[in-house]
């Protein structure tokens, strides 16, 4: 069966959805995106979402091409239509498509292109990599100095993951100034005896909505939690290690730069918090 994508305004078979060679989103990667998760056919952390969406849009001056009750009215007539069960709904916006190519931003006349497809994973939350942990390497970070903004250039985030195939890893760990910013598409996490540190936010990171729900439910369960830059040594020497995406949820890492974190295993914090976030997105998922 082929799949349903949204494209401005219209919900078409995926072959026949089009967007012009023209578009800023092609031409320039002047685009921002979302992902958002879906777990029994309910979209998890909407609202946070549509927010950061929001804030992108607006430190970047791109028009909004719809509201966000338009927005929820769209991601769920795609989970309908798709009969998605669990999965994730991508929506991407970029600046349009004017006439020309021209660095200068197109007047108000130009409309912003929206775009919505689905990805179906089914059993989605129960990750066999969430059992054994995924392994990562440590790479420089080469991304422009935005990355609070969520926009498309994915081409260095890309690199990493293709650096760390190459030497058997799952992932990469990116480190600018001496200190580990975050994954490839994923918030950082390292765990030193009762103590929780990520990265604090800043235009270094991106302000993961998987990350605030995590940090809030560490707290809420009277875990330590620190938000300060970690070195690679702190993180090689610390007792777990695990990510946080709206995709992979909470995902322990076991290895980093082929060294053991801990015993090598997922960590009772990391598998503690995946509990968690998992059983809280699925009763407020909307
Ligand atoms: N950092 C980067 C660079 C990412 O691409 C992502 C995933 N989009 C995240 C962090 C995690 O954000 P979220 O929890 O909102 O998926």
């Amino acid at each position: 069966m082929s799949r349903i994508v949204y494209v401005n305004g219209q919900y078409l078979p995926e072959g026949e959805a089009k967007v012009s060679v023209f578009d800023r989103g092609f031409l320039m990667a002047d685009a921002v995106y979302e992902v958002t998760s879906v777990l029994g056919g309910k979209l998890v952390d909407f609202d946070g979402h549509t927010a950061r969406l929001r804030r992108s849009l607006s430190e970047l001056d791109m028009p909004s091409p719809a509201t966000d009750e338009e927005l929820l009215a769209i991601h769920r007539e795609l989970v309908a239509r798709n009969d998605l069960s669990d999965g994730m709904i991508y929506l991407q916006v970029t600046r349009g498509a004017p006439a020309d190519r021209d660095f200068v931003y197109p007047d108000a006349s130009v409309p912003p292109t929206l775009v919505l497809f689905t990805q179906s994973k089914p059993g989605l939350a129960d990750s066999p990599l969430a059992r054994t942990g995924m392994t990562v390497v440590s790479i420089p970070d080469q991304r422009w100095a935005r990355r609070d903004i969520k926009t498309v250039q994915l081409l260095y985030p890309s690199m990493g993951k293709m650096m760390a195939k190459a030497q058997g890893a799952d992932d990469a760990w990116m480190i600018e100034d001496g200190v580990i910013t975050e994954g490839t598409s994923n918030n950082a996490y390292i765990v030193k005896g009762d103590t929780i540190v990520t990265r604090d936010l800043g235009p270094q990171i991106l302000s993961g909505i998987t990350r605030a729900a995590v940090l809030r439910f560490a707290r809420e369960a009277q875990m330590k939690v620190e938000e300060r830059p970690f070195t690679l040594d702190e993180a090689l020497a610390a007792d777990e290690a695990f990510i946080t995406s709206a995709t992979t949820f909470v995902m322990p890492v076991v290895r980093i730069d082929g060294r053991d974190i801990g015993r090598g295993k997922p960590g009772a914090i990391a598998a503690r918090l995946r509990e968690i976030y998992i059983e809280e997105s699925r009763k407020s998922a909307i």
